[in-house]
């Protein structure tokens, strides 16, 4: 039975199989259906049982040509690489340590998770992580980013950094909730851009 090591789950509640449908990318322009385990989380992250995912631009950018996705530090084709960073879902398993979260939160998820080493990450900037993308063969620095260094969420079930979690009211529905996180890189770049007010209103062209 899927049991994360050290972890949490709650099977009478939120089952959880050992393996999960995944759309998969191959060559440039074709996705296909395949098994693939689903993944176990680690000291830091949940499972996350993904209840909707939006298809971005960016995602057709990748499905189509490539960057950004970088995956073992090249092209994302023919690696079973899975796409999708707009998603959210239900936390239905913790790794080892994990008590900021409970099996059962709807949570948005934030697509970057930082290596939380470098001098970018320890400034906030994660984002702009100087390990972006290693995380493959002997080196694993830790940085993810959903369906862009790491699987995403054309698939069941992912893991997540308790670090990219926001918690979603009851209110809101799954599909809203796959965009929390677009509006927030909206939003975000909105409040820092110099053509915005302090409040983050961008200003009237004249
Ligand atoms: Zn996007
Ligand atoms: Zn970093």
């Amino acid at each position: 039975m899927y049991a994360p090591p050290g972890g949490k789950t709650n099977h009478n509640e939120f089952p959880i199989p050992d393996s999960q449908r995944a759309w998969v990318l191959g060559e440039p322009g074709q996705l296909s259906i395949t098994t693939k385990p689903v993944p176990v989380p680690k000291k830091a992250e949940v499972l996350v049982r993904i209840d909707a995912v939006a298809i971005c631009a960016t995602d057709l950018e990748i499905i189509y040509h490539g960057p950004p996705a970088s995956i073992q530090g090249g092209l994302p084709f023919n690696k079973n690489f899975t796409p999708g960073h707009e998603y959210m879902g239900t936390v239905v398993a913790l790794g080892a340590g994990v008590d900021e979260y409970k099996i059962g939160t709807r949570v948005a998820v934030e697509i970057h998770a930082g290596c939380g080493q470098c001098k970018r990450c320890r400034e906030g900037m994660y984002t702009s992580c100087h390990n972006y993308g290693l995380n493959y063969g002997d080196v694993d620095k830790g940085h993810r980013a959903n369906g862009f260094t790491t699987d995403g969420g054309f698939c069941e079930y992912q893991v997540n950094s308790i670090n990219t979690l926001v918690p979603i009211p009851n209110e809101m529905s799954d599909e809203e909730g796959t965009l929390v996180v677009t509006a927030g890189t909206g939003c975000g770049q909105s409040a820092r851009c110099p053509t915005s007010d302090p409040d983050g209103h961008a200003r009237q062209s004249s």
